[in-house]
């Protein structure tokens, strides 16, 4: 007799450790591995701000391209393929009805934690449950089950990294199974298969390449990748995070492998176990939050708290966001996003974003702060919007929870601490390396002004051929006064919200009852 079942990827894209496929495969005749092709994700918009569609920028949709063609790729070599399907009026009505047409026993998903996933998920889990329809849908995008972390926490999400980390524990291994085949595909009837599209194809014409990340996407690339990290296992293990050059670009001063952790072309539980068995034949290395699991444990931290906190991607109504008066200034939000704020670290930094989709952390640092506490007071929402839209990292839990960090709207108070534009950059590349490449208008300008090409002289101005206010622009505000006058009004925000140290103690004695509890137990 015949017993169907679909594996349904939206994330997870990856053969290896990913408990949905192997529970689709266990006892079934034919398995229909699934993939909604999301016209709001990938048809052009063109009243967006950059090159991409309603939801995403350019780079991002083609790293999910070639996500795609990867898995259909390994799917093949084991008899299988993905079918595309053209999500019309929208995925998850396309899932119920294949649920129908293919005559499925069960469907399996992984489990997926942000409010979009969590409502499409609802609809196709109700109607399988009212055909009998058997759904599973296990956690395998994080380390932890982000319930069962707030449920040892007694309902409530762990509001610190250490108090989170103290209460996690030890994550599950990662599955060791592999394939020689899978099941093969069952008769898909009327329903059309699309192919996998190329940009072109989906109304992406006239690019120039250099707008293109170097990051390509795909299972294939991420386990390259890792392996690549894997091999010098020094640097994992001295690996010590906030050191390293955020200015560094050919060869970044951390992984990169964010965007493959985000789709889930890289399974978290397998880069964990993987540090880990380098850990136990090096002997001595870095721990969390500064070790390179401590970076895992991080994303695991803003899972968790993001799963927990009502509205946590706004003000309004979020419960552990300080309300801030932020300001509404288009022009000068504008001139950020474009990177034309007449900071050129700055704006190398919004043009890597723009090219690249992908900036080290400390870049990442650098201009949320400039934009929201420390100079242009704008609000944080509108940044993480920017982030959200062209990051090929894009995360809504960790885009969110970092700008929260980063505008000190939560997690983190101390918002007399600003990030200089001009000198922490300097601190790390003082000839102005990476300025140079990001901003080519630069490039001549002398080591002494690259930082603050404002200052120089108009004859050094004519000799690199950039006048300042015409080739590139003066600042849009003096960093001195415009700090000063954010601490002042974060101060006032503060004050009137009750006050950090308040918010800090909370989360001291939080994390003081829970090694109260440990050392009970
Ligand atoms: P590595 O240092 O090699 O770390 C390994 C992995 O750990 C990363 O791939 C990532 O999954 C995780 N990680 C590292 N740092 C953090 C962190 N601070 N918070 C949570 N997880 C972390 N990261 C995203 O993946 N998506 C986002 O949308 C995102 N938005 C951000 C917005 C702001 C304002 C800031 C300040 C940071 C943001 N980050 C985001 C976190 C961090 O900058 C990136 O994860 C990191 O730079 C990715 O590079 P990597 O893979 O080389 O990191």
């Amino acid at each position: 007799m015949e017993s169907n079942a679909v594996v349904w990827f939206r994330k997870g894209l990856r053969i290896h450790d990913n408990p949905a496929l192997d529970y689709a495969c266990r006892g079934s005749s034919h398995i229909f591995p699934v993939f909604v092709l999301d016209p709001r994700y990938l048809h052009p918009d063109p009243s967006a701000f950059s090159l991409g569609s309603a939801r995403a920028g350019l780079n991002r949709i083609r790293f999910l391209l070639d996500c795609l063609l990867d898995l259909d790729s390994s799917l093949r070599n084991l008899g299988s393929r993905l079918l595309v399907l053209r999500g019309h009026p929208e995925p998850a009505s396309v899932i119920c009805r294949i649920l129908k047409d293919w005559n499925i026993r069960k469907v399996c998903y992984e489990f997926d934690t942000e409010p979009y996933g969590q409502a499409r998920d609802r609809q196709v889990t109700d109607f399988a449950r009212q055909l009998g329809i058997e759904v599973f849908s296990p956690v395998s995008h994080t380390l932890f089950d982000p319930a069962e972390v707030i449920k040892k926490n007694g309902g409530r999400p762990p509001l610190t990294y250490q108090s989170f980390v103290a209460l996690a524990g030890k994550p599950p291994d990662p599955l060791a199974k592999t394939y020689s085949e899978l099941p093969p595909v069952g008769n898909v009837g009327k329903v059309e298969l699309l192919n996998i599209p190329t940009i072109e194809e989906l109304g992406y014409r006239d690019i120039e390449q250099e707008e293109f990340s170097p990051f390509g996407g795909g299972e294939s690339e991420a386990l390259r990748r890792l392996n690549e990290v894997l091999k010098d296992k020094e640097w994992v293990a001295n690996f010590e995070k906030p050191k390293g050059d955020p200015s560094a670009f050919w060869k970044p001063a951390t992984t990169v492998l964010s965007p493959y952790l985000k789709f889930g072309c890289l399974s978290s539980r397998y880069f964990y176990h993987c540090l880990h068995s380098v850990y136990l034949t090096v002997g001595k290395h870095t721990s969390p939050p500064v070790s390179l699991v401590g970076q895992l444990l991080w994303r695991e931290f803003f899972y968790t708290v993001a799963f927990g906190t009502p509205n946590f991607d706004q003000m309004r109504g979020n419960k552990i966001c300080k309300q801030i008066p932020w300001k509404d200034d288009d022009k000068l939000l504008v001139a950020w996003r474009e990177g034309r704020t007449g900071y050129p670290w700055i704006d190398a930094i919004m043009i890597q974003l723009k090219k690249w989709g992908w900036m080290h952390h400390l870049a990442r640092h650098s201009v949320a702060c400039f934009l929201t506490r420390g100079d242009l007071f704008i609000h944080w929402e509108k940044g993480r919007d920017v982030f959200e839209r062209l990051l090929i990292d894009s995360d809504w839990a960790i885009n969110n929870g970092n700008w929260l960090w980063l505008s000190c709207s939560a997690f983190f108070y101390q918002y007399h601490r600003i990030y200089s534009p001009i000198s922490f950059g300097r601190k790390y590349d003082p000839d102005g390396k990476y300025i140079r490449h990001f901003l080519p208008v630069l490039k001549d300008m002398p080591n002494e002004y690259i930082y603050e090409p404002w200052t120089a002289p108009l004859s050094i101005q004519k000799k690199a051929n950039c006048i300042i206010g015409k080739d590139y622009p003066r600042p849009v505000v003096v960093h001195d006064r415009a700090s000063k006058d954010c601490r002042k009004k974060m101060g006032e925000a503060y004050a009137k919200v009750g006050s950090a140290e308040e918010e800090d103690d909370t989360a001291a004695s939080e994390s003081t009852t829970i090694q109260k509890r440990k050392r009970q137990t």
